[in-house]
């Protein structure tokens, strides 16, 4: 992009213009689609929405020696795929780059030249993501398939998609490891501490028989509905029982039963006058 495009872009973000000898800009890499250290990777969608989500961002320069910290700020984001290269699954290597800008003060001046000299490339995002998919059976929840291992050919490996938030990003001291510190999270589940994963799975099951157990509520009172009220009214009354806690179900249901049990021993006792109404919400 031609310098004074770029300068259009970044005093976007600015308060006032500034010249292009008054900013430091700068490329970084955020992401890519390769599969990384964690078994894991972003898919497509989910590199579109960090490409719109990171512009703007404020970018944070860790383990400054001088202890001051230096920020960077995200003023142009794009995909760029490079189709000379593949990824571990086979696809085109596709890659997050952001423009990122400082203003240059005398504090910054060793940081700029730093950066100058490929020694602060490396970049640490952080982010969340909705969906986590395994590649081989395709399960979005916990699945046989372990991570890095082949399975009839294919690789498995997580597929990160959905990503929900964008909290920063910042530069890695040591550029050690290709792809180093990309981290995720993962819906409510975080990480990958099996602690948290058995409490997660226990939950899952728990939620699961609760669910059932209202699918089961339901129809019985559907059915007592059916035998007391109009279609239409017990219709209403369904309506109005969504959302509602077991327990409460339970009561109703219990409730709608004795109604129904006094309505059927009053038609059995002529004479008598049955509650026919009896029971509204
Ligand atoms: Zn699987």
């Amino acid at each position: 992009m031609e310098q004074s495009k770029l300068l259009e872009q970044l005093n976007r973000f600015t308060r006032r213009k500034h010249t292009a000898q008054e900013v430091y800009m700068f490329d970084v890499i955020l992401c890519d689609n390769e599969v990384d250290r964690d078994g894991e990777c972003f898919t497509k969608q989910a590199l579109e929405t960090l490409c719109r989500r990171f512009e703007g961002v404020t970018g944070i320069f860790d383990h400054d020696p001088k202890g001051s910290r230096q920020t960077a700020r995200i003023f142009a984001t794009e995909l760029v795929e490079d189709p000379a290269r593949r990824t571990a699954y086979g696809a085109a290597y596709t890659y997050l780059k952001a423009c990122a800008y400082m203003i240059r003060t005398d504090s910054n001046q060793d940081l700029i030249r730093e950066i100058d000299g490929g020694i602060k490339k490396e970049v640490s995002v952080s982010c969340a993501a909705k969906t986590s998919r395994c590649s081989v059976c395709g399960s979005t929840g916990a699945c046989a398939h372990e991570k890095g291992k082949v399975y009839g050919g294919r690789l498995c490996y997580r597929e990160l998609e959905d990503i929900s938030d964008v909290y920063e990003w910042s530069f890695v001291a040591v550029p050690a490891q290709v792809h180093a510190g990309v981290t995720k999270q993962y819906g409510a589940s975080g990480g990958e501490d099996p602690v948290r994963k058995a409490l997660q799975a226990q939950l899952n099951a728990q939620q699961q028989a609760v669910a059932l157990a209202r699918q089961d509520a339901r129809k019985q009172i559907r059915q007592l509905l059916a035998a007391t009220h109009s279609k239409s009214a017990a219709e209403a009354v369904m309506q109005s029982l969504e959302g509602m806690e077991l327990a409460r179900l339970y009561q109703y249901k219990d409730a709608l039963r004795r109604d129904f049990s006094r309505q059927c021993a009053a038609q059995l006792q002529p004479g008598e006058h049955a509650p026919l109404d009896s029971f509204r919400m």
